[in-house]
């Protein structure tokens, strides 16, 4: 079986869920064989990624790969390319990595496809484009496939791999040293879950009215142990911070439950949910486009159906 290389996301030393996302496609297409790029590694992180299949660990774990923005990173995969010959590299579609991904594509003469959200035999990837209104496939025609997956866009599954870790050592050029990482702030954590990560995600929209009244969708969300999304409506208001927006310029989220309360359903939200297991809306719309995707619909207004959801979770705990 030909190889796949699959770029690890790592944080703190945590393999995120997306590798193991991508671990599993990878498995469909021939050999998983997971690159790790900077420090942090573990043998927590070994188990992880050959938990999900990884037969191969490329250990490239100097701080100089980590200490420079991303052109390390695209100089150490251009370096196995070569050594490895494998029949795809996957990455995630997360910014970083798609700015790799491009990068890497210069380097090695090869095709890139970014949002991805399948793949079939043959590397035929579905790619979810206008804003998740149109799917197309697509086939990189040009050196090995590099192709960009979309975060939560494929259930995971384990099956174990053998994880014969292999270090690899690599010369950052002088180039790649342009622009140094001087900092690293760690962004404050809430005791919710990370929000693309979810099972449950509470989001709310224009029709919560105000930043105090995400209050209600906060407990809500807390009932349940869920992590709390917006609508780009409510974030450029400044009623939720930009990074919980969800939608095709925010976050993408693929929950076992998404409840929509006050938001429309506008495409370009969907683009960022549809695919939740089960979608509740909430609106006082009958008419709200939201009703046509959601597999339970209260109609009624948020600040009574919200709080009184909460009380009944919170009493049947
Ligand atoms: C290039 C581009 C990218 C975009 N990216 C995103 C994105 O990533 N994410 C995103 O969300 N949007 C995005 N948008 C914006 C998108 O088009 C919509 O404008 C936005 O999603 C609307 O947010 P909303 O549903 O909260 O607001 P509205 O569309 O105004 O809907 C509010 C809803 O709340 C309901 N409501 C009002 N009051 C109550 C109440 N008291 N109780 C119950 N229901 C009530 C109303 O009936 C209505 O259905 C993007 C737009 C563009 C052009």
């Amino acid at each position: 079986m030909s190889e796949i290389l699959v770029l690890v996301e790592h944080v703190e030393g945590q393999v995120k869920k997306v590798t193991l996302e991508l671990l599993t496609l990878a498995r469909k297409l021939g050999t998983p064989s997971a690159v790790w790029a900077g420090p942090g590694y573990s043998p927590d992180a070994k188990a992880r990624l050959a938990e999900y299949g990884a037969e191969k660990i490329y250990l490239a774990d100097s701080a100089d790969i980590s200490d420079y923005v991303v052109a390390p990173k695209a100089e150490l995969l251009a370096q196995l390319v070569s050594e490895k010959s494998p029949a795809a590299v996957l990455v995630a579609a997360t910014a970083e990595a798609k700015e790799i991904a491009g990068r890497l594509a210069i380097k090695i003469d090869s095709g890139v496809l970014t949002d991805v959200v399948g793949l079939q035999d043959g590397l035929v990837a579905d790619q979810s484009i206008f804003g998740g209104g149109v799917n197309v496939q697509s086939r990189v025609t040009k050196g090995t496939p590099i192709v960009a997956v979309r975060p939560n866009s494929t259930p995971v599954e384990a099956a174990a791999g053998a994880g014969a870790e292999e270090q690899v050592s690599v010369t950052v050029s002088a180039a790649a040293k342009g622009a140094r990482v001087v900092d690293r702030v760690k962004e404050e954590k809430g005791a919710r879950p990370e929000l693309t990560e979810a099972a449950i995600v509470v989001s709310g929209g224009r029709g919560v009215g105000s930043a105090e009244n995400f209050s209600i969708i906060e407990k809500l969300a807390d009932s349940l142990g869920a992590a709390v999304g917006a609508s780009r409506a409510a974030t450029d208001a400044g009623w939720y911070p930009h990074q919980f927006q969800v939608g095709q310029t925010g976050k993408t989220v693929s929950p076992q439950l998404y409840i929509a309360a006050g938001i429309s359903g506008a495409i370009q939200h969907r683009a960022g949910m549809q695919t939740a297991k089960t979608i509740i809306a909430i609106n006082k719309d009958p008419e709200a486009p939201i009703f046509e995707l959601a597999d339970f619909g209260v109609v009624g207004d948020l600040h009574q159906v919200v709080p009184q959801l909460t009380d009944e979770v919170v009493k049947r705990k």
